[in-house]
């Protein structure tokens, strides 16, 4: 039988570099030819050959409800009869707005944009702007999309500042970016005591999705915020990934929870508030939002911020994670998977640490949970590659690379979650 993946493939690496339109897509790290996605429903997918999947990556979190959501698919068919764009306002952006501050009070306006990217972007520059100030603290590990002086690696010491992790960043740009270890409080008081009061913002994470899924320890995010408090930088949290994922509040409410009157000073949102559409936001306090154009001197646009398409999408997916039990069953599920897998792999002998939040989870092929990036890379590799393929080969998609998280919906079953952990205790015994 010829292999339609490889077919197609061959054929998007002549037109498209590297045959993708985003990196990991294109299985690097493990090895292999990409699965092409024909179709997809509920917790499944197909790929070119007809081969069906049970989908753990859900287009990198946005698909919490599962693929094609029936009250989702309806709203999205009843908007684009009414148009695809108008560049003018719509009430349905005023909704989406509402819904979201609903959730995650620490926010009391929003700007909606595109991508994650954009909307990391711009809350970077408008923490520059609200504060006057230039230097921010970013983590390693942490992806807040692919602007320019977010994309950095930490430099060669503490009083350094980053380096650029692509080609086409020059090093001017990135001279204020100051790369620190996660989870590492020394270094983040050295930090402040160093430059804090030329601080605009600490970026993170709160749980971190990009390098696997490693957790802010309470500890650690209870400094973080006291410390942007007294040198009068803005604690930013990227819950791109985590928001609407972890909890219906966000990471920032499961934060709340353990350090009393917990909130950060602006949010950047992306993936669920979208339900798979290109839709992100980042908002914060009205006198921070207030700088932003029209109102203020911070520079900020878009020809398809707030699209009425995606829009729909997104409000009607917030609207359903937002009905009663919708988080707790997740949460159950996503917590039968985690006990599943790590069940198997003790089995087999197999180091193993697993972690989840609400429908979020990561596992590494190391005994104990790991606190930062540094660590994260230490889980074998190799036999990361032979798990991932088993997984494939036996109808299971993760994300092809062991820096990535994991991502459960509302509609994977017990049934879903029962065939996996079946494939994985094979696969782990073959480690
Ligand atoms: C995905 C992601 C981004 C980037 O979002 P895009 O929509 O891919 O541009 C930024 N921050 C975090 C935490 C993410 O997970």
């Amino acid at each position: 039988m010829t292999d339609r993946n490889q077919t197609l493939f061959d054929r998007a690496a002549q037109v498209i570099p590297g045959g993708v339109n985003s990196p990991v897509r294109a299985f690097r790290a493990v090895g292999g030819t990409p699965r092409f996605v024909q179709r997809a429903q509920g917790a499944y997918f197909w790929d070119a050959n007809g081969q069906k999947y049970i989908d753990y990556i859900g287009s990198w979190g946005p698909m919490i409800l599962g693929h094609g959501h029936p009250a989702v698919l309806e709203a999205v068919q009843k908007a684009a009869l009414d148009g695809f764009s108008f560049g003018a306002p719509t009430e349905r952006e005023i909704e989406l707005a509402e819904e979201i501050l609903k959730h995650v009070p620490s926010m009391e306006m929003v700007r909606l944009v595109s991508s994650g990217t954009e909307a990391g972007m711009s809350a970077l520059r408008l923490a520059r702007g609200a504060t006057g100030r230039s230097k921010f603290i970013k983590f390693e590990g942490c992806y807040h999309g692919h602007a320019d002086a977010l994309l950095v690696k930490a430099g060669s010491g503490l009083a350094t500042f980053g380096n650029p992790t692509s080609a086409g960043v020059p090093p001017e740009v990135v001279r204020d970016t100051l790369v620190l270890e996660y989870n590492n409080i020394q270094q983040l008081e050295e930090a402040f005591a160093l430059h804090g009061k030329e601080l605009a913002c600490v970026m993170i994470e709160p749980i971190a999705g990009n390098m696997n899924f490693v957790r802010a320890s309470v500890p650690f995010m209870k400094r973080c915020r006291e410390l942007c408090t007294e040198y009068g930088a803005l604690l930013v949290f990227d819950e791109v990934m985590s928001g609407f994922r972890v909890a219906l509040g966000s990471a920032q409410s499961v934060y709340a929870k353990a350090i009393p009157g917990f909130k950060p000073d602006m949010t950047v949102l992306g993936k669920v508030i979208g339900g798979g559409m290109p839709l992100a936001a980042f908002g914060g306090p009205r006198e921070i939002m207030r700088q932003l154009a029209p109102t203020g001197p911070v520079y900020q646009a878009g020809t398809l911020s707030g699209n009425p398409v995606a829009t729909a999408c997104g409000l009607t997916t917030l609207r359903e994670i937002a009905k009663p039990g919708f988080f707790e069953a997740l949460s159950a599920r996503t917590q039968s998977l985690v006990d599943g897998l790590k069940g198997a792999a003790a089995a087999a002998g197999v180091p193993f640490s697993a972690d989840c939040q609400g429908g979020m989870f990561g596992f590494l092929l190391l005994p104990e949970l790991a606190q930062n990036y540094a660590q994260v890379m230490t889980s074998d590799s190799p036999k990361f590659n032979k798990l991932f393929h088993g997984l494939l080969d036996g109808g299971v998609y993760i994300a092809p690379a062991l820096y990535e998280a994991g991502f459960v919906s509302g509609a994977h079953t017990e049934a879903d979650i029962a065939e996996t952990v079946r494939v994985a205790a094979d696969v782990f015994k073959s480690l």
